[in-house]
């Protein structure tokens, strides 16, 4: 081969050589350019560490659940209703005073009397306030209630007179399933007899001994409203009559009413001896409800 030859091959050769230099310089300029830096190593390497799990927590001990108790209710009590007031001022006596007065001075007097034996009472009314007959039931009837007394004062013809007493045998015949309820009964079954019978003769039977007034007697009135509408014994009493001289005399009298009421609280006390109750099961509450 010439030495031109060979020099122009060299010279070409060198060329591509020198070129092929540079490439792989830029290629590898270029490379690394992109590559992250070495970490030195005069830092620690911390490795990246694994979490623990997280202990799970003990489900929290529900608090105990409490045993079911029965609701307490107070104990049973007497109720007294004095019959009208407010609006509803029932008759009217001869001196102009309507019964509503006499009714709630009588049934107040009556209260006081029983608590004073221990006795806890209830008033449907305890002042000059209008209450329907079917509040007064429906109060009676919100618990247990050893009996209720309704006060009334009688008028009618200018020769009527004297002290009567009534009852409501069968009840409103929505209250005679509860009844037969109460005593463990089926529908249908015969109840045994209504004890409010027998309260409304030892009522009778005490308040005209004590104010010596005529005994008009007892009578049976499913219709009356207050004791046929009440789950308890109930009994409705007519004092006397506010339209007889005498015995209007006699309602305004403070002494002949205090004796009016020691009967009937006699009667009441007679009749819930009779049938085994006694003050103990009705302890007197200074928190006597009066209502509704
Ligand atoms: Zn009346």
């Amino acid at each position: 081969m010439p030495t031109s030859t060979l020099h122009a091959h060299s010279r070409v050769a060198l060329f591509f050589g020198a070129a092929a230099a540079l490439a792989l310089c830029l290629w590898q300029a270029a490379t690394f350019k992109n590559l992250p830096p070495l970490a030195s190593t005069s830092v620690p390497v911390s490795l990246p560490s694994t979490p623990l799990p997280t202990p799970i927590p003990p489900a929290p001990t529900p608090p105990p659940i409490p045993a079911p108790t029965a609701p307490t209710l107070p104990p049973p009590d007497i109720v007294i209703d004095p019959g009208h007031g407010g609006t509803d001022p029932g008759r009217l006596g001869k001196d102009g005073q309507h019964e509503k007065k006499w009714a709630l001075a009588v049934g107040q007097a009556l209260a006081t009397q029983l608590r004073a034996s221990g006795w806890k009472v209830s008033l449907t009314r305890d002042a000059d306030t209008t209450v329907s007959l079917l509040d007064r039931s429906t109060f009676a009837n919100q618990r247990p209630r050893l009996l209720l007394v309704s006060i009334h004062f009688n008028s009618g013809e200018s020769g009527a007179s004297g002290l009567e007493t009534y009852f409501s045998w069968p009840r409103q015949p929505e209250l005679m399933a509860k009844l037969h309820a109460a005593a463990g009964l089926s529908a249908g079954a015969p109840l045994p007899p209504d004890d409010s019978a027998a309260l409304a003769a030892s009522i009778q039977q005490a308040a005209c001994a004590a104010t010596g007034s005529r005994n008009r007697g007892t009578h049976n009135r499913p219709n009356l409203s207050v004791t046929s509408r009440t789950l308890a014994p109930a009994v409705l009493v007519e004092c006397g009559f506010l339209t007889h001289p005498d015995e209007a005399d006699n309602i305004r009298s403070s002494s002949w009413r205090t004796k009016l009421v020691q009967g009937l609280a006699s009667g009441i006390t007679s009749w819930l001896t009779t049938s085994g109750k006694s003050p103990s099961s009705s302890p007197p509450s200074p928190d006597n409800i009066s209502g509704p």
